[in-house]
């Protein structure tokens, strides 16, 4: 309100006396308008002084208004004085026609705006420039007749020519370095997306593009630069970076506060307003400035509007993102509101106002730089986590299958165990088989031609065991089987001893490192402990008698296939000699 009042603070005289500035003189301050009627520059010379209009403002604001106006401003220029410059800073005006008259004789005349080429200006300069030569001193009126489709605003700014150069060449350093700073915020992260292919990071670097392509256009310095033939171009551009920066700005804030996972709301009105830009970026190729722009700046403020409340609700959230998103738009608020104020008289125009939205802006784009490295961080640190915790499940179900594994080999050893002592055992007398046996008799065989000592061979036969069947049947005939079984393994206890069922009710042990002696010997003692033992078989007591064939070798001529036979022919001759009796195979042989 303080500074508000400071602008309403007029000079009482009429003429501005130019001599008293030490950098330019703000004409617009004292400048009277009146509303175009179709008045030449001869019925305007001729208007009385009531029907002017005084601005008493810094700037000289009319509003978006499709009429066009006359102002006119007076000064005084010294005696002698250096050669001077009328600045109309608000390059975007489209038709300016300036009269300089002095004692009721025009004695400059410009045709300006940006309806006509870059080229036909007098002085090649983004803002509109016109030459005052130096031997003129005294009273001037300075007539502009201005219209516009952009907003009405007439900023007459009256410059000694060395003092505009000098001041242009440090604004345009101050350009230089907002339009640096700013490209490179682009292609570094341009540079990082190519890297990262984080969408984020795309519509960041459109964004900012947008910001730095629309401040071009605005500044003037698009039509000076970049496209100084294209009349066209020159008015749709604002439109359409304007567009864009708020499509790619509602885009960019999608992705950085995660609206799509976070806030189904937010999300949709994000996109609605994405939907319309896209629209509006059709339109404001095929509609002019003048209608497009005022849908336009509603569409922007809306879209602002949104992202305020967007990131309220995200801060409140408890999003860390959205406090830079926050502070980062709050500077570039900061700095458009500080430009309107300053636009619309609230505050005094000096070079921090009327750079407070590019200085804003920077903020704004180096903050959100910022918190787009922190979203790369805190992804960075999520997946770490993932990592680990996947890691420890990984290692977990390791651990466990590795006891699966244990036991299930444990299991298959058991098995397997088990399936080679069936392999190797008769199912019903338990004592080796047939395989067995003659596995064991082919390697003690070796080992007895190896180590030169004697190996025996005992063939058992239970007698008349037909009969046993026949009269008891086969159960009964089983059981005793069982029983002569149990008796020989009884009778062999020296470790190596093999007592094998060789077929029937015939029985074979094989006695490694044993003599003749002993095998008879071993024989008798099976023969009498069968003959004293007793089968008992549903109240009855069956005894049964074996009849043994012995026979032992040794020496380099050992054979299986011979002890067998040996001893087979050894038990032949104890059953043809009344059973009930050992043999010996060797005896046979003499
Ligand atoms: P010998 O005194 O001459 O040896 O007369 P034997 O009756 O014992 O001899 P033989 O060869 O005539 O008969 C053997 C019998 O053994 C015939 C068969 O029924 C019986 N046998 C063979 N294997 C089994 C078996 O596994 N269980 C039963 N219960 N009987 C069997
Ligand atoms: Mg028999
Ligand atoms: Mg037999």
């Amino acid at each position: 309100m303080f500074l508000l009042c400071c602008g309403w603070v007029v000079s009482g005289s009429e003429f501005i006396n130019t001599s008293q500035t030490n950098k330019y003189v703000n004409l617009s301050s004292q400048s009277k308008y009146i509303q175009d009627n179709n008045f030449g520059i001869v019925d305007v010379l001729s208007l009385p002084k009531a029907a002017w209009f005084e601005n008493n403002a810094d700037n000289l604001n009319l509003g978006y208004t499709a009429q066009s106006y006359w102002v006119k401003v007076n000064f005084v220029l010294p005696k002698n004085t250096q050669p001077h410059i009328i600045e109309i800073a608000y390059p975007v005006l489209d038709s300016l026609k300036l009269y300089l008259m002095a004692e009721d004789t025009v004695i400059s005349y410009a045709k300006l705006g940006d309806k006509q080429a870059f080229s036909d200006r007098l002085i090649q300069h983004h803002n509109y420039l016109v030459p005052i030569e130096s031997d003129i001193s005294g009273a001037h009126a300075l007539y502009i007749k201005v219209n516009s489709s952009s907003a009405l605003q007439l900023p007459i700014r009256l410059w000694t020519v060395q003092k505009f150069y000098e001041t242009d060449q440090f604004n345009m350093l101050f350009l230089g370095i907002y339009f640096g700073l700013m490209s490179v915020m682009a292609i570094y992260n341009l540079l990082m997306y190519f890297s990262l292919r984080d969408k984020t990071q795309l519509y960041y670097v459109v964004y900012v593009s947008a910001i730095i392509a629309f401040y071009m256009s605005l500044s003037g310095l698009g039509f000076r630069y970049l496209w100084q033939n294209s009349l066209w171009w020159n008015d749709q551009s604002i439109l359409f970076f304007l567009i864009a920066a708020v499509l790619a700005g509602t885009l960019f804030i999608v992705r950085l506060l995660e609206l799509k996972k976070n806030s189904r709301t937010l999300y949709y009105g994000c996109v609605f307003i994405a939907v319309i830009g896209i629209m509006l970026l059709f339109l404001s190729m095929y509609f002019s400035y003048g209608v497009m722009i005022r849908v336009i700046i509603v569409y922007a403020s809306l879209a602002c509007l949104w992202g305020v409340i967007t990131r309220t609700v995200r801060l409140f959230e408890g999003s860390h993102f959205s406090t830079y998103y926050s502070l980062a738009w709050n500077a570039a608020l900061c700095g458009g509101i500080i430009l309107a104020a300053n636009k619309f008289n609230f505050l005094p125009s000096n070079w921090f106002t009327e750079h407070a939205l590019t200085i804003g802006t920077s903020i704004e784009v180096a903050c959100l730089s910022f918190a787009m490295a922190e979203r790369i961080n805190s992804e960075r640190k999520k997946r770490f986590i993932a990592q680990a915790k996947s890691m420890s499940e990984i290692r977990k179900a390791n651990q466990l299958l590795e006891i699966e594994v244990e036991s299930r080999t444990r299991e298959l050893q058991d098995a397997y165990d088990k399936l080679k002592h069936t392999s190797r055992i008769d199912e019903l007398t338990q004592v080796f088989n047939r395989r067995s046996l003659n596995e064991a008799l082919n390697t003690e065989c070796l080992r007895a031609k190896r180590f030169g000592h004697s190996i025996s061979v005992l063939m058992v036969d239970i007698d008349h065991f037909k009969k046993v069947n026949d009269t008891y049947g086969h159960q009964c005939g089983d059981k005793c089987l069982s029983q002569v079984a149990n008796v020989l393994k009884g009778a062999c206890t020296r470790a190596g001893d093999t007592v094998a069922r060789y077929g029937g009710e015939e029985f074979c042990i094989l006695l490694p490192e044993c003599n003749e002696h002993d095998a008879l010997e071993l024989g008798e003692i099976i023969r009498k402990r069968t003959q004293a033992t007793a089968v008992r078989f549903e109240d009855r007591m069956i005894k049964m008698t074996v009849s043994i064939g012995v026979t032992t070798g040794w020496g380099r001529d050992l054979e299986p296939h011979k002890l067998i036979k040996q001893a087979d022919l050894a038990l032949y001759f104890a059953k043809q000699h009344g059973r009930n009796q050992v043999s010996l195979g060797s005896t046979l042989d003499t």
